[in-house]
């Protein structure tokens, strides 16, 4: 059986260190292992990445711009082969790893417009025979960790901008799909990336905690749970570090009495389901305006749901595939059961669905769970599953009191057919992404993601224009060439 291991200084490397199991999560079998870095490995791979940029820093932007270039046609071309390593690591189906992937895609392409975005301002004449300048010149060595729900996608929001930028970059994936990454990682190599460059690191806690504490680490971009975001905005900042940490969510959707009802299930249904609900923008709360509407809702989606296809991640036909890990279908089967206990009634209950042929797989079928409250823990607690809990409520401004009172702040949409009420709830919701009409508000490449509150510890989003400012540094040079035989004296004033 294979050990996934390391990308240190161009090489992958499999060190005989600690390792543990990468499940297959449709047949619950044991795929391959992953390798669990040590201190040592984790300093050799920041060794590597310090060595590298100092070149790599002079490298034209352009030049290191025609990388990425390469790179995208590496990741069209091998496109089925990522989404088959995505497919047998984290179960998602292959046209919702293809999804991710192409969304991937085009972090490289903003990636290939760097030698613009790198481009500083200028002031001629600020003062007699001075001009001023900024520029926006490269940390040095950065990090990113990640989570496992987008092994493709959310790596490529980070290196791919960091690189361009001229820093030099060490990964550390989630330990429980690693094989993808690693794979897209390599084909930045193949299309000419020097080594050292970028370099990654499977491993857990003891490969993380070297990279908060290793002084030679400017900057730390992570992705994944809030718990662990927080640790880590922490412990990064603790050590004088850049930080952006981005966790997790609950994101609620308002139904309005007004709203093309069909429209909304059928976005709902994609939305809650789609991947298994494993996404941070995944839609886990509908807050249904009136009891009329709530109705309606909850009968169209209890319909809609009947012809839901959870299976295994090789049959394309299939909606949504397994959770990750035999742990987390207890945890999400474990909500579903609090909330019945609290009173909330479990109108389709996905708990032990039958995948036939599959019977080891970490399959939970659709879930939806009507009567919700606040203090539930179902309403409270992401779920991070295929589960969608509805709270009923009278008015519009009611459900946005509620999103605004929810600790996480990532994703929130609006269906209406009411432009005012529309503007109103863009303008006012106190979250980072808002949707109207649309479920997943995942912004383009272009423009940068993020939450607020606890689902975004920091100051900057990732990708988009936000991270030519998080992989950066500003200087600001202000120069003099006299005329010659101009002599000025001292001046004692401040300079004006
Ligand atoms: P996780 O927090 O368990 O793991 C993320 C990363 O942190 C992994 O690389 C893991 O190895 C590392 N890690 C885990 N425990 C650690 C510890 N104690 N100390 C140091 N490092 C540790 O998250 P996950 O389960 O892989 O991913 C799912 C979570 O990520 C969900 O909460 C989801 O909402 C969130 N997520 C957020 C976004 C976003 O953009 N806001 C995007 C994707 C996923």
């Amino acid at each position: 059986m294979t050990t996934v291991g390391h990308l240190i200084n161009g090489e992958i490397h499999d060190l005989g260190e600690r390792s543990q199991p990468v499940y297959n999560p449709s047949t619950g079998e044991v795929g391959a292992h992953v390798a669990l870095a040590s201190k040592e490995t984790v300093e050799a791979a920041i060794a590597s990445a310090a060595a590298a940029f100092p070149a790599w820093r002079n490298t034209p932007p352009a030049k290191r711009a025609r990388v990425m270039f390469r790179f995208k046609e590496l990741l069209e071309q091998n496109a089925d082969k990522i989404v088959e390593l995505i497919g047998r690591e984290h179960g998602k189906i292959s046209h919702d790893a293809m999804g991710e992937l192409q969304r991937g895609i085009e972090n490289v392409e903003y990636a290939c417009y760097a030698p613009e975005l790198l481009k500083g301002e200028h002031s001629k004449n600020v003062g007699p025979s001075i001009d001023s300048w900024s520029e926006h010149q490269p940390l040095g060595v950065v990090a990113g960790i990640t989570p496992f729900n987008f092994p493709a996608m959310v790596p490529l929001w980070m290196y791919p901008m960091a690189i361009v930028c001229g820093n030099c970059f060490v990964l550390k994936p989630s330990e429980r799909d690693p094989s993808s990454t690693l794979f897209i990682a390599q084909l930045l190599q193949d299309a000419g990336l020097p080594p050292g460059v970028l370099n990654v690191v499977n491993g857990d806690k003891e490969a993380v905690d070297t990279l908060l504490t290793d002084s030679r680490i400017e900057a730390v971009s992570f992705v994944g749970s809030t718990p662990i975001a927080e640790y880590i905005y922490q412990t990064a900042a603790a050590h004088g570090k850049r930080c952006q940490a981005l966790g997790g969510a609950k994101n609620h959707a308002i139904v309005m009495p007004d709203a093309d009802m069909d429209n909304a299930v059928e976005a709902l249904t994609g939305a809650a389901f789609g991947s298994s609900g494993e996404r941070c923008m995944a839609i886990s709360v509908a807050v249904a305006v009136g009891d009329e509407a709530a109705d309606l809702l909850v009968s169209k989606l209890k319909a809609r749901m009947q012809s839901l296809k959870v299976g295994a991640f090789s049959d394309s036909s299939n909606d949504f595939g397994p959770l990750i890990t035999a742990a987390h279908k207890e945890k999400v089967q474990g909500y579903i059961r609090s909330a019945e206990e609290e009173g909330a009634v479990v109108v389709v209950d996905g708990r032990d669905p039958a995948v036939s042929g599959f019977d080891q797989g970490f399959f939970v079928g659709g879930t939806l769970i009507d009567q919700v409250k606040p203090g539930m823990r179902c309403y409270e607690e992401e779920i991070f599953g295929p589960v969608l809990v509805v709270v009923r409520v009278d008015t519009m401004q009611e459900a946005m009191d509620l999103i605004d009172a929810h600790e996480y702040g990532n994703g929130t949409c609006l269906f209406t057919r009411d432009g005012e009420a529309a503007r109103y709830f863009s303008d006012n919701i106190k979250v980072g992404m808002v949707g109207i009409n649309v479920p997943l508000p995942v912004p383009v490449s272009y423009h940068s993601f993020g939450g607020w509150k606890r689902s975004l510890f920091g100051d900057l989003y990732a990708y988009g224009p936000d991270a030519v400012r998080f992989y950066t540094r500003r200087k600001t040079i202000t120069q003099r060439w006299p005329s010659s035989g101009v002599r000025e004296g001292a001046q004692f004033s401040f300079p004006s």
